[in-house]
């Protein structure tokens, strides 16, 4: 009966994955669906707690298990409330590190408990072969990750050397070698092998990202994920536990397909983003050499007047817009111009900020319908029925030396063609680069105009001057 009561427990949690997933998909729908997910996960862990049982024998250490539960718990709930959304991705990145520990943990820990119950040398070699995966993804996974996480907080620097490359080509055949080694030969010294399995996966991880850019971080970070979920998903495996496989096997899948998306969005292949370094090293302060020529200030009374009298405004949101935490006051402008009978639209671009989706989720938090975001091509289509494009805090996703100049690191990534457009109006603080740190050609076009400032002082302002017309 009790073990009728976990399957039924883990048949909820996996459907309620699926749904979960599903209605992600959806901004509308996203935080409900996040939160279906997360009903179906407690109850699968409670049912665990509670009604697992092997060979008659419960579960038990419960102080251990809930002290536990508690500490993840408090420490988890604290960080999400408390992180900035610019820091989400490092956020991400620090949790699914934990997520490839937990994998890599289990693994040693059921190789250890195979060493102690059987012998090595006849041991079962499915389940040598699952805890293996399990370990060098989870270590790869969690290795990986925090070096994503120290690179995106700016405490780690990129770091490559010459032959970088073959050198991680190398550690990874080594270390499937030797794990192939104890599945297939089961050898004497098995545990010491099993032990350099770790080390060499370890290191591996952490090779693997160092040298690769940071604005490919994102992708990494998404690929990463689904590493963590392979490797969950050998755990349901070992453990015959469906709820476990199926919500593992969703997550390597999802971020399977994001990484896919990511690299279509870049236009760039995964082997031109884990080997290339775009990105590298010049983060997002840079220092610009402004070798682009001279280029033209708009004032605000000038750009509350062309904004006001256009049939059609285009804004397109960047990171500086998350930075300067400007959304609110910029639904506010889109409020204003529309009751002129402005028509005003969002371009979103999908690499925008710094994560995906970083746009979607900010200007949700001001209440601007979905309806308004453009998806890139919808508004590269529309940009020539635009009077002006409002680019608040955004850069490289504009930048067209992305189309137009082979030698850029970013060549090659689709962008926002703002300059189809009549009128361009650029609100920055300086003519420091963004995130790529190369200078950006759109600023110096005749058609460009500068509103410097922090975006929140400056649509404060604007918006002032809008309503005065
Ligand atoms: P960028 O980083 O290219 O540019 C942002 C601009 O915002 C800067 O040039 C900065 O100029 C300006 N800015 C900063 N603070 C403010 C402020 N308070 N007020 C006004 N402006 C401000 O951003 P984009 O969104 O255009 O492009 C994103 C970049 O980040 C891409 O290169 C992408 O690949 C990368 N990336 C994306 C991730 C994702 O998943 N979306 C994750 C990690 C990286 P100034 O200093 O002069 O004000």
């Amino acid at each position: 009966m009790e073990l009728n009561l976990l399957v039924l427990c883990y048949l909820i949690g996996s459907v309620t994955f699926i749904v979960g997933l599903k209605m992600l998909s959806n901004p509308a729908s996203a935080r409900n669906g996040n939160l279906v997910a997360a009903v179906g996960m407690f109850i699968a862990i409670i049912g665990t707690i509670f009604l697992y049982e092997d060979n008659g024998q419960k579960l038990g250490n419960y102080s251990w298990i809930f002290a536990a539960l508690l500490i993840g718990s408090v420490a988890g709930t604290l960080m999400a409330k408390r992180v900035q959304m610019t820091a989400m991705p490092e956020m991400v990145s620090l949790f699914n590190g934990m997520g490839g520990a937990c994998a890599a943990l289990i693994s040693i820990i059921e190789f250890r408990h195979l060493a102690h119950s059987t012998d090595l040398a006849t041991a079962d070699q499915t389940s040598l072969l699952i805890i293996m995966l399990g370990l060098i993804i989870g270590s790869v996974s969690f290795a990986g990750s925090m070096i994503a996480w120290g690179k995106l907080n700016g405490s780690i620097k990129d770091f490559a050397f010459k032959g970088q490359h073959i050198i991680n080509i190398i550690l990874l055949l080594l270390t499937l070698l030797l794990a192939a080694n104890n599945i297939i030969n089961r050898p004497a010294q098995m545990e010491l092998f099993f032990y350099g399995v770790v080390v060499l996966a370890l290191v591996y991880g952490i090779f693997f990202v160092l040298p690769i850019g940071g604005a490919d971080m994102p992708v990494v970070i998404s690929l990463l994920n689904s590493f963590t979920g392979v490797a969950a998903a050998c755990g349901g495996f070992l453990y015959n536990n469906k709820v476990m496989l199926t919500g593992g096997i969703l997550v390597g899948a999802a971020g399977t397909l994001l990484t896919i998306l990511m690299c279509k969005a870049m236009n760039r292949s995964l082997q031109n983003v884990l080997i290339g370094s775009f990105g590298g090293g010049t983060s997002s302060s840079g220092g610009s050499t402004q070798t682009g020529g001279t280029y033209k200030e708009v004032t605000l009374s000038d750009a509350a007047v062309v904004m006001s009298y256009a049939n059609k405004v285009m804004i397109v949101p960047g990171y500086g817009l998350a930075v300067a935490q400007a959304q609110h006051v910029c639904h506010e402008l889109e409020k204003t111009l529309e009751a002129k009978g402005v028509e005003v639209k969002y371009a979103i671009h999908p690499v925008a900020g710094r994560m995906p989706g970083h746009m979607n989720v900010l200007l949700a938090e001001a209440d601007v319908s979905y309806e308004k975001l453009l998806e890139m091509e919808q508004a590269n289509e529309e940009f020539k029925n635009t009077d002006v494009v409002l680019i608040l805090g955004a850069n490289d996703v504009v930048n067209p030396a992305a189309k137009s100049d082979p030698s850029s690191p970013i060549y090659g990534m689709p962008i926002l063609e703002v300059e189809e457009a009549k009128h361009v109006i650029v609100n920055k603080r300086s003519m420091k680069p963004g995130y790529a740190g190369i200078e950006n050609q759109l600023f110096f076009q005749p058609k460009t105009s500068m509103l410097f400032g922090d975006a929140k002082k400056a649509l404060q302002d604007l918006l002032a001057e809008v309503r005065n017309l």
